[in-house]
């Protein structure tokens, strides 16, 4: 056979339960510390912002976490999401590797994010919160958490950064199509946004300020809460979705992968897909190499710090120890959008230290090449986040050829890239140009990293 294989697994296969790595953590997760009084926090220093339900799954230590029936019900439009055997990529490239996607661009918004938008919505409602604010980078979550909030009936404002608000007019008019109000951050609408524009008049905006706009409006209303759309616990978890699926289609295709590789902005697709694994793994079973892939103008993992850090810019979040540039690190307006995060979610970095987990960086304009082989391959568009598993992959393909091996790969495609042409057509142009980090940046932003005495 030499087409690309679905494995499709039947609506009954949709997970039951959510996985929470937590449970099986050979040593416990760094404890997020209230940024006051520099202690562990309890869950009551959370309630201005989330409903009691999704606190206690951000402290849960239990193993399989319920997934409501309403929820279920939801998923069940796009869940099972298909897994593929990228048999005419592997021809393209003539390796001896075989090369396995999961494809989570077959939701309503086109990424994975409304695994989490949905339950995240579901649980607000219950509480009986009318109205959510959040922020988004390439516009990917807002437009997630517009499509969830116009299910259960919420009013959603979304804090959108700038560079992506003049980047990508589509995802905006798509959030406004699901109800939700979008306004460029910094905005003159909250104190954060204000403090920005009088310091930066020009500034294009990062997600850590977008954050400080949407906390504040938040914990100021007490019709709102927030929602985030990756980093924290309660996030990753929701998207286990996505690996327990994979298991049981690579059990259908009769293989187990040898490397699971997905993209790492904040962390919440690479977690959904590998924390299966990696638990798994942890519980007894073979251990795949498991790789975070990341851009190389925002190498939270690869260059960041270990350290404790605000996950925004105003500093209004909890400390949460994670890798970070620094929370006012401002990477360049590069067009994996979703990438951009200063920080990398608390577990994943815990994984990291742990030895448990790899990490790699690659330039965009190579990711753009192996996002385009790609659709050539296999005739689905990856975003441009989802382009640096695509180049990861790719990468482990060929070193296999050249080593005569035949290992099994398992990538997440994490979304299709239909709102993102301007980027492929930009780099078509010979307009994309790779942008390494700024080092001194790096290091005036790692300069203002909290100190805990
Ligand atoms: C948001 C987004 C990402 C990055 O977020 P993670 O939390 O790291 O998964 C990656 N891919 C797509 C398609 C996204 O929308």
């Amino acid at each position: 056979m030499t087409g690309t294989v679905k494995y499709q697994l039947d609506e009954s296969k949709i997970p039951t339960h959510w996985y929470n790595i937590a449970a099986d953590l050979p040593v416990p997760l760094p404890p997020p510390l209230h940024p006051g009084t520099g202690q562990p926090l309890g869950p009551s220093d959370l309630e201005p912002l989330f409903p009691m339900e999704i606190i206690l799954q951000e402290v849960s230590q239990e193993r399989d976490i319920e997934i409501p029936t309403p929820v279920r019900d939801i998923y069940r439009q796009w869940r099972p999401a298909p897994l593929y055997r990228a048999r005419r990529l592997e021809a393209a490239l003539g390796t001896s590797a075989k090369i396995y996607y999961k494809y989570e661009g077959v939701s309503p918004a086109g990424s994975h994010k409304p695994n989490t938008a949905v339950p995240q919505a579901f649980y607000n409602q219950q509480a009986g919160v009318k109205r959510l604010s959040t922020e988004t980078g390439a516009g990917q979550w807002g437009s997630s958490l517009a499509f969830a909030g116009s299910l259960f009936g919420l009013t959603v404002e979304v804090f959108m950064v700038k560079v992506s608000y003049q980047q990508k007019p589509y995802r905006r008019a798509l959030m406004e199509t699901y109800g939700a109000r979008c306004v460029a951050s910094p905005s003159e609408e909250t104190e954060a946004g204000r403090a920005i524009l009088r310091a930066h008049p020009d500034s294009t905006g990062s997600l850590g300020i977008a954050i400080s706009e949407a906390v504040e409006v938040a914990a100021k209303r007490d019709d709102t809460k927030y929602a985030l759309g990756s980093v924290l616990n309660h996030v990753l978890t929701h998207q286990t979705v996505i690996g327990i699926e994979a298991m049981a289609q690579m059990d259908m295709a009769d293989d187990y992968p040898d490397f699971v590789i997905a993209c790492a902005g904040g962390g919440s697709n690479f977690a959904g897909l590998a924390f299966p694994f990696i638990g798994h793994g942890l519980r007894g079973a073979k251990k795949p190499r498991v790789i975070a892939v990341e851009p190389a103008s925002c190498p939270t993992l690869t260059r960041g710090h270990y350290a404790y850090d605000f996950g925004d810019t105003a500093h209004l979040t909890p400390l949460v120890k994670m890798h970070t540039l620094g929370s006012t690190f401002i990477p360049p307006g590069f067009h994996a959008g979703g990438l951009r995060y200063h920080g990398m979610a608390p577990m994943v970095s815990h994984l990291k230290e742990l030895g448990l987990i790899e990490a790699e960086s690659w330039q965009q304009t190579e990711c753009f090449a192996a996002g385009i082989a790609f659709a050539r391959a296999e005739g689905i568009v990856p975003a441009p986040e989802s382009t640096h598993a695509v180049k990861s992959a790719i990468h482990h393909a060929l070193k296999a050829r050249g080593a005569g091996t035949s290992p099994v790969i398992l990538l997440g495609l994490s979304g299709h890239g239909h709102f993102d042409m301007q980027a492929y057509s930009d780099y078509f142009a010979g307009k994309l140009v790779d942008q390494p980090h700024d080092e001194a940046e790096l290091q005036r932003a790692l300069g203002e990293l909290p100190s805990l005495s």
